[in-house]
Formats: C-alpha cells, sequence, structure tokens
C-alpha cells in the first residue's frame, strides 16, 4: 500500500464519513482484530516473531477469513509485517538509534503540521479533530493494555489527521512512514502514559480550535518531547 493511500485512508476513517464510507468491520472480526492487537502489546506475540494462520484458527477456534483481515488491517497499522515466501510476523522493535531518529523527525515536521492545521482548518474539520480526541479520552472498560493499544492507534490517526489538514501532504506522507516505524507503545503500556497524553492533546486542541497557529506548534512540541521522555526509560533498560 502507498503511503498517500495510508494517510487518506487514515482520512477515510474519521468519525464523521465513516457513516457513509466505510463499511463496519463484523463484530466477529473486530474481537479478532482486538484479540491479537492484545497479544502484540502484551507481547505474547513477540516482536519479530512468526504469526502462523494455521495455529492462530486453532487457538481462536475461528476461520481463516476474520483471522487474515485483522492481520491485514494490523499490517496497515504497522504492527506486523508480511513477508514474501515467510508470511505474517510480529513487526520489530525500533533499536535506539531508531527511536532518536523517529523523534528527530517528528519534532522537525509535526511542529509544523499543528501550526498549518490551526491557521487553515475548516470548522467541520475542527469538530471532527475535537471528537477524535474526545474519543481518545473516554475511559476505556476491561483489558488494560487491549485499551492501551487501541489508544495508540487511535493517537496515531489523530496525529495524521493534524498532518492531512496542515494541506501538507508530503509531510502527512513522511509522518505516516514515521508511524510504520513506531510501534513503540508496546515499550510502555502504563495508565500514566495515556493520562499524561490526554492532557497534552487537550492543550493543543485549544490551540488548533482557536487558529492559534504558534501555539499549536509549540503545543505539539511540547506533546511530542514528553512522549520522547516517556518512552526512553525503557532504552536505558536495555543499555
Ligand atoms: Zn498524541
Amino acid at each position: 500500500m502507498s503511503s498517500e493511500s495510508r494517510a487518506s485512508r487514515y482520512y477515510d476513517t474519521e468519525p464523521a464519513r465513516a457513516s457513509r464510507t466505510v463499511v463496519r468491520p463484523t463484530p466477529l472480526g473486530t474481537a479478532v482484530y482486538e484479540t491479537l492487537l492484545a497479544q502484540l502489546i502484551s507481547l505474547k506475540i513477540a516482536p519479530g516473531s512468526r504469526i502462523a494462520v494455521d495455529a492462530l484458527v486453532r487457538e481462536l477456534g475461528v476461520s481463516q477469513t476474520p483471522i487474515r483481515a485483522a492481520l491485514i488491517r494490523l499490517e496497515a497499522e504497522g504492527l506486523v509485517v508480511n513477508t514474501h515466501n515467510v508470511g505474517y510476523s510480529a513487526a520489530p522493535m525500533p533499536s535506539r538509534d531508531r527511536f532518536e531518529q523517529i523523534y528527530d523527525m517528528r519534532l522537525l515536521i509535526e511542529p509544523h503540521t499543528a501550526m498549518r492545521a490551526a491557521q487553515r482548518m475548516s470548522a467541520a474539520s475542527r469538530e471532527d479533530l475535537a471528537n477524535m480526541a474526545r474519543a481518545m479520552a473516554a475511559p476505556e472498560e476491561g483489558d488494560a493494555k487491549l485499551a492501551y493499544g487501541k489508544f495508540a492507534m487511535q493517537d496515531a490517526r489523530f496525529h495524521a489527521r493534524i498532518a492531512i489538514e496542515s494541506g501538507n501532504l508530503l509531510a502527512a506522507e513522511a509522518l505516516d512512514r514515521l508511524y510504520a516505524h513506531m510501534h513503540l507503545f508496546r515499550l510502555r503500556f502504563h495508565s500514566g502514559v495515556k493520562d499524561d497524553a490526554i492532557q497534552e492533546h487537550e492543550t493543543l486542541m485549544q490551540a488548533l480550535l482557536a487558529g492559534d497557529g504558534d501555539a499549536a506548534g509549540r503545543a505539539m512540541t511540547e506533546h511530542i518531547e514528553r512522549s520522547r521522555e516517556r518512552m526512553a526509560p525503557y532504552f536505558d533498560l536495555l543499555d
């Protein structure tokens, strides 16, 4: 899938359009997707390890169809890779160097996309983004790791949408490729990460809704720097 179609796929999944253009996944499809997502986040499926469709058919007691659909979705989200002649495996974790490069790139791209989005977003887009932020802030019942994984996926869509709203699709595509290398949320899944990020999003949303480009850029810088600080200790443990 090209990065351009990935960027527009994020665009097409936002709530206002979903009701008329996107086919809703079946309850079984969603259940299989969420089961695999939870296994990837809890590292029950270890980074880099193979994912055998036949084994999942036996383990989950469902046919290949919903499993393949879930794997295609997880591949588009960058959590799973599909290699020719090998099949599916869990995406490997980034190295520390890669981690630093990803955050350096985010700090170059995203303050700019946030600033431009604040300056040029339509009223409808402002409302969509506010709805996305609200959905992320809503408390999730059940498995904490799964809730965290869903939050991370929503966060990626939120940032992708801001990049699209900047009007610079080259920046949106570059960010989309970066996110495909992230999967960083698998590193740390405690509720503090989510709570802090929600607060930072609120500050960012206020600037976006006010159309204040400078404040939006500053809020995005702050959010990415804080996110980097939250994730970095994982690599200290590895050294
Ligand atoms: Zn965020």
